[in-house]
């Protein structure tokens, strides 16, 4: 089991990491050469082999797609997406605050982030849970280790299944995480398998997240060489940036070794928790949200968005803009599920969201009225600029001026 750390481990600092990823990026973006036009480009459109198309778009596509619900037994969840600067939108996920028939009590929460195409990434959202399902293991007298031993089982099989599917139906060689949380009247289950993240914020704190399945874990680097693989630039043989996943099937053909011996595994990490009245929410999310913002940050963002906002699927479109404003370049998916615990909106809080939006109004006319003194142009970013630079009390935490909206 694995709890919340604190960041001043002794571990490189996170600024250090941000700066390594970050670079990272501008590398890839620079040799996979000009940005694409999402109207005008066209991806059969290459004849030669210099024109592999850009990740990314001249301009990021910012439609969200949202959801919302609730079960009888007592959550609210919602879930937005965006697919942002990438050129495809291969995130997909599965909401099922009812689980299954003779399940009326449990719940099913997941995210996958697909990569190389969406293919795998679409077929669990509508398949895993159903492998999960059949494998037994689940049962409403929930005996905890058949039901950890089913969830495994259910990735193993369904990848078992693409893995022919893929082979005759000739599908593209997309591969995808999963993140997933099962809740039962007792418990809740913590599923991973790859870089995609889900954490619980109890009592006002992030007391469980999973670990993120990267190449350069020690414990994954060990599996990947034992298959007859490397890790360079902390990808799989230069290339897969993510050790375990569905699907990715050119990586899982390692005839001598076993299924989840392979350079990318496809088996996922479960924990289960105890439920307490303290439980406040969970969020599951892909990496296109952890790349720009940390647990803790994120964990006070939403806490304090919920004593505001009584609309939670406004409160994931939140996310999702305060992440492309921190810079992620990504496809975006957030789930938020609600426990009776979690934070209420409270007429103190609103009251001052609403001073808050009074003082930032007054600000920007006070920085409207000085260009307009100076004759220069009216630019929204000088202006957003001028206002980070400001010392403004009360904005949400973690997301400093960027989390708000101006009109
Ligand atoms: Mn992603």
């Amino acid at each position: 089991m694995r709890t919340a750390r604190r960041a001043s481990t002794m571990e490189v600092p996170s600024f250090l990491r941000q700066l390594v990823r970050e670079t990272e990026k501008m590398v890839t973006f620079f040799f996979k050469g000009g940005r694409r036009h999402p109207e005008t480009d066209d991806d059969d459109d290459f004849e030669n082999e210099e024109d592999i198309p850009s990740p990314y778009l001249h301009r990021p596509v910012l439609e969200k797609d949202t959801e919302e619900g609730g079960s009888k037994w007592g959550i609210n969840y919602a879930m937005a997406s965006m697919q942002g600067w990438r050129a495809q939108m291969e995130d997909a996920h599965t909401c099922m605050p009812e689980m299954a028939d003779g399940f009326p009590d449990w719940s099913y929460f997941a995210v996958y982030d697909g990569h190389a195409g969406r293919t795998v990434a679409q077929y669990c959202s509508g398949n895993l849970l159903d492998f999960i399902l059949d494998t037994g293991g689940v049962t409403v007298d929930e005996d905890v280790e058949h039901v950890k031993e089913g969830i495994r089982d259910g990735f193993l099989g369904i990848d078992r299944h693409m893995h022919t599917l893929a082979r005759n139906e000739s599908w593209d060689r997309s591969g995808s995480t999963a993140a997933a949380v099962m809740i039962s009247p007792r418990n809740i289950y913590f599923i991973n398998c790859g870089d995609s993240r889900t954490f619980l914020c109890r009592n006002g704190q992030v007391v469980f997240y999973t670990e993120d399945h990267k190449p350069f874990n020690p414990r994954e680097k060990e599996r990947i060489q034992n298959a007859g693989g490397s890790v360079t630039l902390q990808r799989i043989n230069g290339s897969l940036a993510v050790s375990r996943a569905l699907g990715d099937f050119d990586f899982k053909e390692v005839e001598w070794r076993a299924q989840t011996e392979q350079l990318v595994s496809p088996e996922p990490e479960v924990y289960e928790l105890e439920r307490t009245p303290e439980d406040e929410f969970l969020v599951v999310a892909c990496d296109g949200v952890w790349d720009a913002i940390g647990n803790e940050e994120l964990c006070a963002f939403v806490r304090n968005r919920l004593q505001v906002c009584d609309d939670l699927r406004d409160i994931c479109a939140q996310v999702i803009d305060l992440c492309i404003y921190k810079g992620s370049l990504d496809n975006i998916s957030v789930i938020i599920i609600c426990f009776d615990g979690a934070p209420k909106v409270t007429p103190e809080a609103q009251q001052h969201e609403a001073e808050l939006e009074k003082i930032i109004e007054q600000k920007v006319e006070e920085i409207i009225h000085i260009i307009r003194a100076k004759d220069q142009e009216l630019d929204l970013l000088y202006v957003m600029k001028f206002l980070a630079s400001e010392n403004i009390p009360g904005l949400p935490p973690g997301a400093a001026f960027h989390a708000r909206k101006i009109a």
